[in-house]
């Protein structure tokens, strides 16, 4: 669970990038993000994972309140929110197995185990036979699926992915959406910043667009609602 309650974010060079955000997302939704560029998308994805802290107001995701969350208390909360980027993010020396296992959170997990779980989720993204190759090795489209198992590697609650297609061609784009889409089916909360258009309007979602900071529109089944 989600909720934001009068949310400001100003950066440290004076400019406003989020006016007062009030918003609440249910465990288990699948939310779009949509706004021109420069809206304030990117802020408001940060402020869920942490990667920015609120000016002012209030954030509470998975009961933990993120204007008072001490810094030894960040691993926790972060352990319950997986992220996906546009650019992938993978280490280029590591196997698609290190890459995956390197994110793993458990620290008293037998090898065993460990081998087990990454395997599970390279199978969710249908990568298993991937496991020892290198990123450079595969297409932009695996390894944006290699960078959604690592998101999912904890069991998150909740996935957020900043512009995840932005990189990809329309078919690999839609093959990288049913992996969210499966991700989903199985409770958990996906969060994507984008500006597909095409995305949108096909696999119809919860859309909240933000314009100058500020939600402007928040529709279930929504539409893309931009000219590109
Ligand atoms: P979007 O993702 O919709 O393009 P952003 O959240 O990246 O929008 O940016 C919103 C506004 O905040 C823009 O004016 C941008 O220049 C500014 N901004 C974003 N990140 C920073 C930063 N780290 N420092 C200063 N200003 C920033």
């Amino acid at each position: 669970m989600i909720e934001m309650e009068n949310v400001y974010k100003t950066y440290p060079n004076g400019v406003t990038a989020l006016n007062g955000v009030n918003v609440k997302i249910d465990q288990g939704e699948f939310v779009y993000i949509v706004g021109p560029s420069g809206a304030g998308k990117s802020t408001f994805v940060k402020l869920m994972y942490r990667e920015e802290k609120p000016s002012s107001g209030k954030i509470m995701i998975n009961n933990y309140d993120l204007m008072e969350i001490k810094e030894k208390e960040i691993p926790f909360f972060r352990r319950n929110v997986g992220v996906v980027f546009q650019d992938f993010k993978l280490l280029p020396k590591m196997t698609i197995y290190e890459n995956i296992a390197f994110a793993l959170e458990v620290i008293e997990e037998s090898p065993r185990n460990i081998r087990k779980r990454v395997m599970e989720v390279l199978e969710t993204v249908g990568l298993k036979n991937k496991a020892r190759f290198t990123p450079n090795e595969l297409s932009g489209g695996e390894q944006q699926r290699v960078s959604i198992a690592r998101a999912i590697i904890n069991h998150p609650k909740i996935v957020i992915a900043d512009e995840p297609t932005g990189n990809l061609d329309p078919e690999t784009s839609l093959e990288i959406m049913k992996t969210f889409e499966s991700i989903n089916a199985s409770g958990t909360t996906v969060l994507m910043a984008t500006h597909s258009k095409s995305i949108v309007n096909r696999f119809k979602k919860r859309v909240i667009a933000i314009e100058s900071g500020l939600i402007v529109r928040d529709e279930h089944r929504g539409e893309y609602g931009y000219e590109v």
